[in-house]
């Protein structure tokens, strides 16, 4: 098969993993030490003994998968695969591409988003999903001619106007050109939030403005239909940010590699502070200081 013959060796996964966890040096994640032994598939610190693998160190530690099935789910999911073709491709149970597909979801640099800032001609508009007990929005922003997209899940059956600005202070800078629909919550919206507001009713079929925005509630339904079959509203606001990751940084699923170095952190190298080791040298002087004690005492009690 086309895309098994295209999974990496092992080998190679693993130089991948250690690229981006240590670059170039191997240094030991517990001391710093640079001094390293290799076992097989582990390593062991000279220094301080502890053992380490490339995966004990990440949020992989625990994986029962090999490198090579880990990876091609990791293609599978940069590739919206959906979750049964991705089973019967992987050889894996449906269960546990779930989990994985899961796990692949939380480490997206969830801080991404809270960095990302709307400008020039935003549109807003926001949609409501869920079953009839469980209802919750979505509002979402984009900026016109670019992937720059917000979509935010709000556990509410609508939105109101103080949800609104929020979501307009979070993400769209002031003096930002902001296109809406004609709903309540956005009227006069410029006098709480600095933006130049306009806004067309649908009712009276006018979709120039928010045509965009509309398109992108399409496109979000499609991806969620596609790859996971639906949506619970528990799993809502995590689906929610991945297709906003999709959307707006689409460099990040553009391998397995891309995605591993968005995902995975590297190692940083701390520098040995003193004031961590003060404590300790505090409390082997007061062993010592102990021991003088003790050993004074039994030197007083020895008879002539
Ligand atoms: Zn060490």
């Amino acid at each position: 098969m086309s895309i098994l013959r295209q999974i990496p060796s092992e080998c190679k996964i693993r130089t991948e993993l250690k690229r981006i966890l240590f670059g170039k040096q191997l240094f030991c994640p517990f001391c710093q030490g640079k001094a390293i032994k290799k076992y097989g598939k582990r390593y062991r610190c000279k220094r301080c003994r502890k053992p380490f693998s490339f995966t004990s160190v990440t949020w992989l530690r625990g994986m029962k998968l090999s490198l090579q099935t880990f990876w091609l789910l990791v293609w599978c999911w940069c590739n919206k695969v959906p979750v049964d073709q991705a089973h019967k491709v992987a050889g894996v149970s449906l269960v546990t591409v779930r989990r994985w597909y899961e796990k692949f979801r939380t480490h997206l640099p969830e801080h991404a988003l809270d960095a990302t800032r709307l400008s020039g001609v935003v549109q807003i508009d926001e949609a409501y999903r869920g079953s009839k007990n469980k209802k919750y929005a979505i509002v979402g922003a984009k900026q016109i001619g670019t992937r720059k997209v917000v979509l935010k899940h709000i556990p509410e059956k609508s939105v109101d106007r103080k949800t609104a600005i929020d979501f307009l202070s979070n993400y769209v800078v002031p003096g930002s050109t902001l296109f809406s629909d004609g709903a309540a919550i956005y009227r006069k919206i410029s006098n709480w939030w600095p933006v130049n507001h306009s806004y067309e009713r649908h009712n009276r079929w006018e979709f120039t403005l928010t045509s965009e925005i509309e398109g992108l509630w399409g496109n979000y339904t499609t991806f969620v239909r596609r790859m996971y079959h639906h949506v619970t509203p528990e799993k809502a606001p995590d689906l929610i940010t991945e297709f906003t990751f999709r959307f707006s940084y689409p460099e990040w699923f553009q391998s397995p590699v891309s995605y591993l170095r968005v995902a995975i952190m590297p190692l940083k190298q701390k520098q040995v502070h003193l004031w961590k080791t003060f404590p300790q040298f505090i409390s082997s002087m007061q062993d010592a200081n102990l021991l003088l004690k003790l050993a004074k005492k039994s030197l007083t009690t020895v008879p002539y």
